[in-house]
């Protein structure tokens, strides 16, 4: 009697044991740290190799973020900082074979794009003073300082690359990869953990990330934020994620000063040297991050007006555009898979 009851207990003890380990409970593994101007946080959940496993992919993807924000730093003393102090006085460099791969895919982006994301602006960037979050301006700058830094942006379309060799069409120039680099080091991170063998995970960037596998079973799901929403939450749309997918946007409301009324920010458009005015946010959904990345700066300079060819020639079908009034440009294919959490104004 006393032996059965024993079993009887040690069997109602292993039957919650395993359904407190059953998949449904997920187990998370979680890290933030603070990298490329923002908080970027990762999260990997139910991976069967173990709560170990994944705090080293973590710990892994999060050091190649560190190593990323040093690299592609336009001021620093990493490889593009050194760049630039030689394209100061100078119209050509030898580029670092660590940048190569990422610079020549940026001229191509430049080209498809119009030249509507161009990294050759950094000189512009500086200018306007959003170089440099503690100090930013409180009115636009002269007329002559626009006019000597647009002298020395030569667009990072017109390059020519030759093995390591970068040849610029003028001197002075200051790339600035920030449209594009959050993107490539987010999948980055997410190809570090899929290497090894992470199948659900999220790394967020401040609102641009990217997901792969699920959330407790089910798609991820992840907002689109209102750009003139007054709490930090307020969100405009939600979006289920397929694996692999990222969602980036550029707003108008992540780095700027009001001057006369008029709102001053940080996404330039390269044809006026001027922050771009025809946008207040603009969201890419891709599979590949660096893309959707640069093609989201792009796509808040084109407006609604050229938002549709920039988006084709880009390869970008999922998007969607909040005008400077407002209004609301989706997509067709982003239409059929929103889910509007507000009455469009
Ligand atoms: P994002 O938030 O991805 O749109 O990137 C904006 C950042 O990219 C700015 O802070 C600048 O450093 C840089 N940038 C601004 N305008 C452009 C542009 N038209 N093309 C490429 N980079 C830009
Ligand atoms: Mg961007």
């Amino acid at each position: 009697m006393r032996q059965s009851l024993l079993g009887a207990s040690l069997c109602v003890l292993l039957v919650a044991v395993l359904w407190w380990r059953s998949p449904a409970e997920p187990t998370q593994s979680k890290r933030e740290i603070f990298a490329l101007g923002t908080l970027i946080q990762f999260t990997i959940e139910n991976s069967p190799a173990g709560a170990a496993a994944s705090h080293a992919a973590i710990n892994a993807a999060a050091q190649a973020l560190q190593n990323f924000d040093q690299r592609w730093s336009p001021d620093g003393t990493g490889a593009l900082g050194l760049l630039n102090q030689r394209l100061r006085s100078a119209s050509d460099a030898t580029v670092a074979i660590e940048l190569l791969p990422d610079i020549l895919r940026a001229v191509e982006l430049c080209r498809s794009s119009g030249g509507l994301f161009d990294p050759g602006i950094g000189r512009l960037v500086v200018a306007w003073g959003f170089d440099d979050e503690q100090n930013f301006r409180s009115e636009p700058p002269a007329e002559s300082l626009l006019a000597n830094a647009r002298a020395a942006c030569p667009s990072l379309c017109l390059a020519r690359v030759d093995g390591q060799h970068l040849r610029l069409d003028s001197p002075g120039a200051r790339l600035d990869f920030g449209a594009s680099a959050k993107g490539r080091a987010v999948g980055q991170a997410i190809a570090i953990m899929r290497a090894a063998g992470i199948a659900n995970a999220i790394v967020n960037a401040g609102g641009d990330l990217q997901a792969i596998g699920r959330a407790s079973g089910r798609a991820w799901r992840v907002g689109i934020r209102d750009p003139r929403a007054d709490g930090e939450q307020a969100i405009v749309a939600a979006l289920n994620l397929a694996d692999g997918e990222a969602v980036f946007t550029s707003g108008d409301y992540e780095r700027y000063f009001e001057y006369a009324g008029q709102r001053y920010h940080h996404i330039i458009d390269p044809r006026t040297g001027a922050p771009a005015v025809d946008a207040r946010s603009a969201t890419v959904v891709h599979t590949d991050p660096m893309l959707a990345d640069a093609a989201s700066t792009a796509l808040f300079v084109a407006g609604p007006k050229q938002a549709a060819a920039v988006m084709q020639a880009l390869g970008v079908e999922l998007y969607l555009l909040i005008a400077a009034d407002g209004a609301r440009l989706v997509s067709p294919a982003l239409q059929a898979r929103i889910e509007w959490l507000d009455d469009p104004r």
